[in-house]
């Protein structure tokens, strides 16, 4: 079965997510913890998660993709920009256990100029005090289109991270349509040997959930731009082989496309029509 949703908005509330979920025939979806620019957190409302939580169960949605916000970067040069980032996960990460057995995806960061070593070794030092023993939450690193000093957009540095974390079976990776093929990892063509590259460097068992986008830009551009399902570099047949290849078809699917969401409907039925049961 097709594990398929969008990027919702969280202003009204998780039970108006779970609700719009439905409505466009998603069964789960992403949101971002907290303003993706600002840093406040709305007080949590205990009433609405139970509200979620029953309609969630009613109407099988699960697997959410949670996304921290993008001006985390867990491994800044400014001291105050990784205190930023510690306190916004650590308390996204104690909010997530209202929601257990979920995935909160995350960035793995800008190194500015410091070296993807040093960008490494500052994002574990963070995952490792932020974790905590016990906890329900998979974080999951996404791997990136290469911009400027971005850290995750080659497996090697994804699996250096995990090899770094402490809490093993916590930590895993988010695939983005977008990001692989704007990274150089060439999906399109090559799909079994991304695969079987992402098993050999970091292990298949660790990837957990898939953005799919398509990309604005040509192959290896490193540019991050998401465009339409079928309007971009990808096109409609990579996303055709992308949810129905073996390894990936169990997988919770997000789309992060430009679109608002009567588009998201769109494209989930589109998706849906290519899905092989
Ligand atoms: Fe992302
Ligand atoms: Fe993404
Ligand atoms: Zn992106």
């Amino acid at each position: 079965m097709l594990r398929i949703g969008a990027h919702l908005t969280t202003s009204k509330g998780y039970l108006a997510m779970g609700k719009q979920a439905a409505e466009i025939d998603a069964n789960t979806f992403a949101f971002f913890t907290r303003n993706p620019r600002g840093g406040s957190v709305k007080a949590l409302n205990e009433k609405d998660v139970n509200s979620y939580h029953e309609f969630a169960s009613q109407h099988d949605i699960k697997d959410l993709v949670a996304h921290a916000p993008y001006t985390l970067n867990l491994c800044g040069k400014d001291e105050k920009v990784r205190n930023f980032a510690f306190t916004a996960m650590e308390e996204d990460l104690k909010r997530m256990e209202y929601f257990p057995g979920n995935f909160y995806n995350f960035h793995p960061g800008s190194h500015v100029g410091q070296g993807i070593d040093k960008g490494i070794e500052l994002i574990a030092e963070v995952l490792n005090t932020v974790m905590f023993e016990g906890m329900k939450t998979t974080v999951l690193l996404e791997v990136m289109a290469g911009k400027g000093s971005e850290v995750g957009s080659r497996f090697e540095e994804i699996a250096k991270i995990i090899e770094l974390t402490q809490l093993k079976d916590n930590i895993g990776v988010c695939f983005d349509s977008c990001h692989l093929y704007d990274a150089g990892y060439d999906v399109v063509n090559n799909l079994d040997d991304v695969i079987k590259e992402f098993d050999d460097v970091v292990g298949i068992e660790k990837l957990k959930a898939m953005h799919l986008n398509d990309s604005k830009n040509p192959y290896a551009s490193h540019k991050d731009r998401h465009e339409k399902i079928g309007d971009g570099a990808l096109g409609i047949e990579a996303f055709r082989r992308i949810i129905n290849h073996e390894k990936l078809r169990d997988l919770p699917f997000i789309l992060e496309t430009p679109n608002e969401i009567e588009g998201y409907k769109e494209e989930i039925s589109l998706l849906r029509s290519l899905y092989e049961e």
